[in-house]
């Protein structure tokens, strides 16, 4: 294991992949982004703090971008979420903060948020200034912290301002986890993402990459640290469970999002399915589109109402193109070297609630590439016996600590709460920090 001095400068160049990816939200002008800070009201007790789960000063940061303060302000952004730049890009504003903004009272456009905290932080990398914190004197104590994904390097950076080592392992190459690898392209380019963990890790977070953490080395982990804190995240996307599954033609919405971000994938052909209609079957379905697909179709079992994806995402997938077929099971694949067709049938609800397919209603969709994201399984098998306890594959957490029922374990992000939003990571990860430096220091 060799410490590279910058991830940023490691990050694949994806080639003209990154051009058709271009951001969702462009960033401010520093004229407009100074007006649009001036709108902003500063309110006692904002409502846009609460509704952040990291708690952000917003009145704060803004207050400071309009008085010119942009190095102030994103060390107040920092000192509530050391994932700053990447939430500011990823995280559903118009469900969090901007959604709690007073200014929807007034009838006004809430204040933009999401781009101002982007505007703040992209000024910090850009300027090249350090991190705005410095580890604390180190303790002695020692942390392993599994999977290198916002949780744990919320979790990680904490433990560092409070001079505990933390050791990162990770499977990937690079670090960042879903923010590296699983988050569109036009929302977290795998670079800014990258760069981000370049100024996080001036605290001295060490990364120990391409390791897998089965049973044997988390029980080698454990004899030698003080404490262990687990955030691998989830694992592997659900299968149909269909003959053919796994020929040519037929990959998962995670693997799909990495291989384009990381320049593997560089088209789409025509014809694609997606089966799903949560957020990330949202990400793969633009991704086909923007990939060069002329026919991207999105299959759910249910109808828009209950998709899982944000009502604004849904409205983003149409404007891009993508069409959807609701109330339809997938019934089978077509094709034998490569895929063909995918077999759909209409589903119908009974007298008792139940979905089942409609007699006779069987149908044929040509397709040359089948993206699956029907959710993902656990990734808790390493965990062996009853190390700590879970509920439906889930690590159940004290969610004020992140302790686990095992005392030396901690844990935070999607493997606790089942696949939330980065900032809840990041949240969990900060608690789960404090959590554990106060049980080590008790100790
Ligand atoms: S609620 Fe809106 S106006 Fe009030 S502080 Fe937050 S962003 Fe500013």
């Amino acid at each position: 294991m060799s410490e590279p001095t910058s991830f940023y400068a490691q990050s694949p160049t994806p080639g003209d992949v990154s051009a058709r990816f271009p951001d969702l939200h462009p960033a401010f002008e520093q004229t407009a982004a100074i007006a649009e800070a001036h709108r902003c009201l500063y309110c006692f007790d904002a409502p846009c703090m609460t509704a952040c789960p990291t708690h952000i000063d917003v009145p704060k940061f803004i207050k400071k971008i309009a008085t010119g303060n942009l190095e102030g302000s994103a060390k107040t952004i920092l000192d509530a979420n050391i994932l700053g730049a990447s939430c500011s890009r990823a995280c559903p504003v118009d469900v969090l903060c901007e959604g709690a903004c007073v200014m929807h009272r007034y009838n006004k456009q809430p204040i933009e948020i999401g781009r101002l905290q982007r505007f703040a932080m992209d000024a910090l990398h850009e300027s090249g200034a350090p991190l705005p914190f410095t580890p604390g004197a180190d303790t002695g104590k020692r942390v392993a912290l599994i999977g290198g994904g916002p949780a744990s390097l919320a979790c990680a950076a904490e433990l560092r301002r409070r001079g505990i080592t933390a050791d990162i392992y990770d499977a990937r190459p690079l670090p960042g986890g879903l923010n590296t690898y699983g988050i569109a392209e036009y929302k977290l380019p795998l670079a800014e993402s990258l760069r981000e963990i370049d100024l996080l890790s001036q605290l001295g977070v060490t990364f120990h990459f391409n390791t897998l953490v089965d049973a044997a080395k988390l029980a080698e982990l454990e004899a030698s640290y003080d404490a262990v804190f687990l955030g691998m995240g989830l694992g592997a996307i659900h299968k149909l469970g269909l003959t053919g599954e796994d020929m040519p033609g037929v990959t998962n919405a995670l693997d799909y999002i990495a291989g384009y971000k990381s320049g593997e994938i560089a088209t789409a052909p025509p014809k694609v399915a997606v089966i799903g209609a949560g957020n990330t079957a949202i990400d793969a379905a633009n991704a086909a589109v923007r990939l060069g697909a002329t026919e991207v179709t999105m299959v759910y079992r249910r109808g828009p109402e209950q998709m899982s994806a944000f009502s604004f995402e849904y409205e983003h997938a149409k404007q891009e193109g993508v069409k959807f077929l609701w109330h339809v099971v997938t019934a089978g694949l077509e094709g034998s070297d490569k895929l063909e067709a995918l077999k759909l049938a209409k589903l119908e609800t009974t007298a008792d609630g139940s979905l089942v397919p409609q007699q006779g209603s069987e149908f044929t969709l040509p397709v040359d590439l089948i993206v699956l994201a029907i959710g993902q399984a656990t990734h808790t098998e390493f965990l062996s016996g009853d190390k700590v306890k879970l509920e439906r594959g889930r690590i159940l957490i004290d969610r004020a600590t992140g302790q686990t029922s095992n005392p030396k374990y901690f844990a935070g992000g999607d493997c606790t709460n089942g696949g939330r939003e980065v900032v809840d990571a990041v949240a969990d990860g900060k608690r789960a920090g404090i959590g554990i430096a106060a049980a080590l220091e008790a100790n």
